[in-house]
């Protein structure tokens, strides 16, 4: 089994429903003086679909990706208000969340949907980040592990996997989003290790290489215990990751946690 570390970690900032265009590359000319060198770290922003085109620009060439919040299942249509995965590709979009909790309890999305979505951003060669997390009722009622299991199992159920770059999986508990009630990094990596688990079942050894991330209210102060976990490979940030200094550590520190000997 490889070293768990040997994975690069990734940060990614999940802007939700915040900040314009011009807001979004303002923050860019602030956050790409801070970053210097990114090697051993992944950085990734998902800001609104407005902000895609003009954020990408922002940042070409700086080694900061650009991810979607979200896309539709269906490669074209009559689909109104909706984005396709070929749009996104046009923007340079690297990733797209799929499968947020905001979208599956706001919006009805379901894992089979999310398993389509992933499975055409791969076509697309698109990474999807398949979000999955249980609320406080169901960890409350033991149901964790079973609800993470068979979200997981079934919106990974059409990517393929091949060295462990196609997809990375976003561990976001409900009750942590936004909450500022981050999970123990001990709770956060008996539902990593666990998760490792269940894609080994699925996909076999290819899982040590799969990237884990922890989501749920990741700040500047609480990134370097939740890495320093052995299968927790990086964060998937929302608040933390609306102002660029916040930004800029969570990523400087993430790559901190990486290098050898800080676990
Ligand atoms: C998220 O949006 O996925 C998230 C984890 O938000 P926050 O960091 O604000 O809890």
């Amino acid at each position: 089994m490889p070293d768990e570390k040997t994975r690069i970690p990734i940060v990614a900032g999940n802007w939700k429903m915040f900040k314009t265009a011009g807001e979004a590359q303002a923050f860019a000319e602030k956050l790409l003086p801070q970053l210097g060198d990114l090697s051993g770290v992944e950085a990734v922003i998902a800001p609104p679909f407005t902000a895609l085109d003009r954020l990408g620009r922002a940042l070409g060439g700086s080694g900061v990706a650009l991810a979607a919040q979200n896309v539709n299942a269906e490669a074209g249509g009559a689909h109104t208000g909706e984005i396709s995965v070929e749009m996104l590709g046009e923007l340079g979009c690297q990733y797209a969340i799929v499968g947020h909790s905001e979208r599956r309890v706001m919006y009805g999305e379901r894992s089979d949907g999310v398993a389509i979505k992933a499975r055409q951003l791969q076509n697309a060669g698109i990474c999807p980040i398949v979000c999955v997390g249980e609320t406080l009722e169901e960890r409350e009622a033991e149901r964790t592990l079973e609800v993470v299991q068979s979200a997981l199992t079934a919106s990974l159920a059409e990517v393929k996997a091949g060295d462990g770059t196609e997809f990375v999986v976003a561990y976001e508990p409900v009750w942590a989003i936004g909450t500022g009630r981050t999970a123990t990094p001990e709770i956060a990596q008996e539902v990593h290790a666990f998760i490792r688990a269940t894609l080994r079942a699925q996909f076999g050894a290819v899982a040590e290489s799969v990237r884990i991330q922890y989501g749920g209210s990741v700040k500047p102060d609480n990134i370097a215990t939740l890495m320093a976990q052995p299968d927790i490979d990086g964060a998937l940030v929302g608040g933390a990751s609306l102002d660029p200094d916040s930004l800029a550590k969570l990523i400087h520190l993430a790559a901190e946690a990486s290098k050898p000997g800080a676990s």
